[in-house]
């Protein structure tokens, strides 16, 4: 079949692409190895936010009565569990992705046709039989998991397999301390599991201002988990009797630590595998991700490639503007580029982390910094809702007063730097952020406290602003 555009790949890259190209007026198909919505509908952040969500919610089951409510223990029905999150899944596809619209505009869609891959550089073909021709493509295939060429990597498992279990493990490795790491351990050790976490470097969530990952490490011991940094090299995985045990070694000495599962956490690669690049003459870079220029084109001027397949921020939302960037021109020519981006990220573990701009540490390398932390054990909604572990760190520039960074740890951490992200969009310093009246008490509204903190650093003698907190 020929037509304008082919889209690889629907999940956020892909939707959106296909919406866009369509849009644009474009003939256009879109198919996938899997279901409509890709990895972030199916099995990455909406499933996984839905057990984060279970977890949230038996935390708070376990506060009740702080507050005078009695009920009992709280006990996880984890098929149950399952099937809310298959609901979940199949709501979001249905309503959020509003594949009824994509069809609506004359995109076809081929749901789970098979992998693709280049038979010659306009013509796919995919596993399932299909066979398609286009004058462009657009290569939105995502990601998958990082194996390790360490003996017995077989036996350990990835966050996707958490969808297979009928029960809550009693024990469970965690090897990875980054963003998909701590997310899976968080939720287990919620669910009653016997965590332990495995980083191979210093600190876990390395990518995170130092304060960050010292406070969510520390909060993770607190709740019972074993939390080991630096913890040596992986010599192998074998199976146990009740499970698999890892052995690793350190400065020569050899040690091991045995669990009922083993969950691997150790990157994110592209999934290009099926593809046949080469036939296509669709360059990678050393770490096999797709390389594109500033309009998202590949080495092959006709071939365009959007989300994580391109290796650069890994999130929904960048693969969301990278799709309409890559589609544009694909239909339009190279006339857009994705410009400076405010990204924020964070993660939805125990407590909560977010990011919003440079870390302490890079902050300082470039700039004169003022920096100012709120701990949330001072601000009323935290008090009210009896969640005082955690703080936000704003860093601000000491001559201009420009926000660089905000990071938070604790409750809401994620939706307070989405404030802080709008605020660096706006090009906003920090005197400005503390004269914008924030609701009370809400936790958004620590922002203003902090802000006010950075303020009078910059300007010691500033007119003292009334705070209702
Ligand atoms: C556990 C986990 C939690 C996450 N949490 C968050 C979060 O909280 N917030 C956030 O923003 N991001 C999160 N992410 C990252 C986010 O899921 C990705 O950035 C996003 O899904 C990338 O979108 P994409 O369209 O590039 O690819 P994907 O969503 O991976 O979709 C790609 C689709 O292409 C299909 N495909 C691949 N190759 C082929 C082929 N050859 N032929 C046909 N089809 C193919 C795949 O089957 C897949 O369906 C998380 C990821 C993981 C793993």
């Amino acid at each position: 079949m020929k037509t304008d555009i082919i889209v690889v790949g629907a999940g956020p890259a892909g939707v959106v692409a296909a919406r866009s190209a369509a849009d644009l007026g474009a003939r256009t198909t879109l198919i996938t190895r899997d279901e409509f919505g890709g990895m972030a509908a199916n099995d990455g952040p909406v499933p996984v936010r839905t057990l984060a969500h279970a977890a949230r919610l038996m935390r708070e089951a376990r506060q009740l009565g702080e507050y005078g409510i009695v009920v009992g223990q709280p006990v996880l029905e984890y098929p149950r569990l399952l099937a809310r999150v298959a609901k979940v899944a199949n709501d979001v596809r249905t309503h959020s992705l509003r594949r009824e619209y994509l069809e609506s505009l004359g995109v076809t869609i081929y749901e789970r046709a098979g992998t693709a891959h280049f038979v010659d550089p306009h013509t796919i073909e995919a596993t399932g039989g299909l066979r398609l021709q286009a004058d462009k493509i657009i290569l939105c295939g995502g990601g998958t998991s990082r194996g390790l060429p360490v003996p017995g990597f077989e036996l350990t498992a990835t966050h996707s397999d958490a969808w297979g279990l009928t029960s809550v493990p009693p024990s469970m490795l965690v090897v990875g301390g980054g963003a998909t790491g701590v997310q899976v351990a968080s939720i287990f050790n919620a669910f009653g599991s016997q965590v332990q976490l495995f980083q191979a470097g210093q600190r876990i969530l390395p990518t995170e201002d130092e304060d960050v990952s010292a406070a969510v490490a520390a909060a993770f011991r607190e709740s019972g988990m074993v939390v080991r940094e630096g913890f040596g090299r992986i010599e192998s995985f074998e199976k146990t009797r009740s499970g698999v045990r890892m052995n690793f070694s350190k400065d020569g000495k050899r040690d091991g630590v045995e669990a009922e599962i083993a969950v691997a956490a150790v990157g994110w690669i592209a999934d290009t595998e099926g593809l046949n690049l080469a036939t296509a003459g669709v360059e990678v870079n050393a770490r096999g991700f797709v390389c594109v220029d500033s309009y998202l084109r590949t080495s092959a001027r006709h071939i365009f490639a959007a989300g994580d397949i391109t290796g650069r921020l890994m999130l929904v939302p960048q693969a969301t503007q990278d799709g309409l960037v890559a589609a544009t021109n694909a239909v339009l020519g190279t006339i857009t580029t994705l410009g400076e981006q405010v990204s924020p990220i964070g993660s939805f573990t125990e407590p909560e982390y977010a990011q919003v701009g440079l870390t302490e540490v890079k902050a300082r390398e470039k700039h004169e910094v003022v920096i100012a932390v709120m701990r949330f054990d001072e601000t009323a909604r935290t008090i009210i809702d009896g969640r005082t572990n955690g703080f936000c760190k704003l860093i601000a520039n000491r001559k201009s007063g420009a926000i660089l960074g905000c990071h938070v740890v604790g409750e809401r951490a994620v939706e307070i730097v989405q404030v802080v992200a709008i605020a660096i969009a706006a090009g906003m310093q920090v005197d400005q952020l503390a004269r914008v009246p924030l609701s009370f008490p809400t936790y958004a509204g620590i922002l203003v406290r902090a802000a006010y903190r950075a303020a009078e650093q910059i300007h010691p003698n500033v007119s003292r602003q009334a705070h209702r907190e």
